[in-house]
């Protein structure tokens, strides 16, 4: 069986294990380092980027977190995309800096707190994917091995893949859509078979 560890600090992680139950995965709660142990792939979940990152760094997460980031699949949705990010402009906060993206926090404003929208991933079957994005992040540059997988009509890129990592900047598991949840069961069990 398939066992994916959701990151517990903080944020929407009870939603993501619900989700992965639903695809008959194993789920665990990530809170200390020995929780990792064992792991076919982790969910970063949303919330707040500082507070996750703060409560990582109080808890000796942060090099547990960034090792297992650096070779098992990891998947990182809004604050989630945040922490796995290399770049970031303008904010001072722990990062895990795994992914070769650079992510602009809160980019769509005070006017667009949270907006929905209906997008094309790629490798996904089946038509759009309704999105929910809640102050979200949005990728501000892509490196040359990161794979754009959706972008918003105007072009802003707001889900990406490199390798075993993955990154949204909406928020997959407040939907019935379990479509983006398989691909990442389906990452880590290729990764690991
Ligand atoms: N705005 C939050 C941050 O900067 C992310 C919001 C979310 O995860 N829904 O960390």
């Amino acid at each position: 069986m398939t066992t994916i560890g959701v990151l517990a600090l903080q944020g929407a992680f009870i939603e993501h294990e619900k989700a992965l139950k639903a695809l008959g995965a194993q789920t665990r709660e990530v809170r200390l380092p020995e929780h990792l142990e064992g792991l076919d792939g982790l969910i970063i979940p949303g919330g707040e980027s500082t507070t996750i990152g703060k409560l990582a760094a109080e808890y000796g997460l942060i090099e547990p977190l960034r090792t297992f980031a650096q070779s098992r699949p990891t998947w990182g949705t809004c604050a989630g995309m945040i922490f796995l990010a290399q770049r970031l402009g303008q904010y001072e906060q722990p990062l895990l800096s795994v992914m070769n993206i650079g992510v602009n926090r809160n980019a769509f404003g005070r006017q667009l707190n949270s907006f929905e929208a209906d997008l094309d991933i790629k490798g996904l079957e089946g038509g759009p994917f309704h999105a929910v994005f809640i102050r979200a992040p949005v990728v501000t540059d892509v490196g040359d091995n990161v794979d754009v997988l959706a972008t918003l009509p105007d072009r802003q890129v707001v889900a990406v893949q490199q390798n075993h990592l993955m990154a949204t900047a909406f928020h997959p598991e407040l939907t019935d859509d379990l479509r983006l949840h398989q691909y990442f069961l389906h990452l880590a069990q290729e990764h690991n078979g």
